[in-house]
């Protein structure tokens, strides 16, 4: 095990949204696997689950009614209604995974990324992922093969109007070549854990150098 860096840090929320399909997804399970120190955040969901998807792992697939008492006891940091169906980050494992110093991975839409950017601007990393063309987003709607005709329809529709939220982000990266992609969200990653507001020890970390000087 790698020993614990000497200084006290925040974790950060990394906010990965795109239109349906440009990838972020995608992007999200190759950053979980090879960074440490990340935790992906599982939303709670009322939409059926698709087709290797498991409850607990992707999404909390619960009713409306389970969905609205958690809405009602506070229990979300974030949600909203996407393509008909409602989705929700539970604030309590964020909470403690930021002040224990654990970073976390979400894959939700622009409605969420900006009630967090309301809540806890300084926490959040905003990334958002664009397909290089439209007709690659709708190729790789139909290669993803989960969805009916008839959704990957709807969600074609939706993505030129979800595009325009770009501007709300920090980054954007232009998922292309995947793996280039992969490396540049990586990268934001490692930049932002070294912004020197998150590291809450720093006082303490050089106080403690200037007196071993002495
Ligand atoms: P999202 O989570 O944004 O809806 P996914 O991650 O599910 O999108 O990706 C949609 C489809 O596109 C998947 O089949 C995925 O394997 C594929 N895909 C993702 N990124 C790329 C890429 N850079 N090049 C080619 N195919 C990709
Ligand atoms: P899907 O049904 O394809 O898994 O997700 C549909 C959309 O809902 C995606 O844009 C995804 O990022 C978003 N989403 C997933 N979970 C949440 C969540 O907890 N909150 C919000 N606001 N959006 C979410």
């Amino acid at each position: 095990m790698k020993p614990a860096r000497p200084v006290a840090t925040r974790g950060l929320m990394l906010v990965l949204s795109s239109p349906s399909g440009a990838g972020k997804s995608t992007i999200s399970r190759a950053v979980l696997e090879r960074e440490e120190n990340i935790a992906l955040s599982v939303s709670l969901t009322t939409r059926p689950p698709r087709k290797g998807e498991e409850d607990g792992r992707d999404y909390i697939f619960v009713g409306d009614a389970a969905f609205q008492a958690m809405v009602e006891r506070d229990g979300f940091l974030e949600h909203a209604e996407v393509f008909g169906h409602r989705y929700g980050t539970p604030r309590a494992p964020v909470e403690a995974a930021l002040e224990k110093g654990r970073d976390m991975l979400f894959d939700i839409d622009w409605q969420g990324a900006q009630q967090i950017a309301e809540k806890a601007r300084t926490d959040l990393v905003g990334v958002f992922v664009l397909p290089p063309s439209i007709e690659e987003l709708e190729r790789r709607l139909h290669a993803r093969a989960q969805d009916s005709s008839e959704v990957v329809r709807a969600r074609m529709a939706k993505a030129l109007d979800e595009v325009s939220h770009y501007a709300e982000y920090d980054y954007v990266v232009i998922n292309s070549d995947l793996e280039t992609s992969i490396e540049e969200v990586r990268s934001i990653l490692r930049a932002e854990r070294r912004r020197r507001t998150r590291q809450t020890g720093l006082t303490d970390f050089v106080n403690a150098l200037r007196g071993e000087k002495r």
